[in-house]
């Protein structure tokens, strides 16, 4: 594995998009493509996920299971 970090001009993200929350079993989620801009071109690095419900800090709770 090469280290991303190295060389990187920026970062953007996409548009978020819908996604599907297995846990809440609905499109409670959110997703964006991260790319990064090398010298070479654009690479994408990956794609970050996060359900408004599952991840909302502000829940607090305490239903653990
Ligand atoms: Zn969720």
């Amino acid at each position: 594995m090469s280290a991303p970090a190295a060389g990187v001009l920026n970062t953007a993200t996409s548009e978020p998009r819908e996604a599907w929350c297995p846990a809440c079993k609905a499109y409670t989620a959110a997703e964006v493509d991260v790319h990064a801009l090398f010298p070479t071109g654009l690479m994408l690095l990956g794609t970050l996920s996060a359900c408004e419900i599952c991840d909302d800090p502000t829940d607090q709770g305490g239903s653990d299971v």
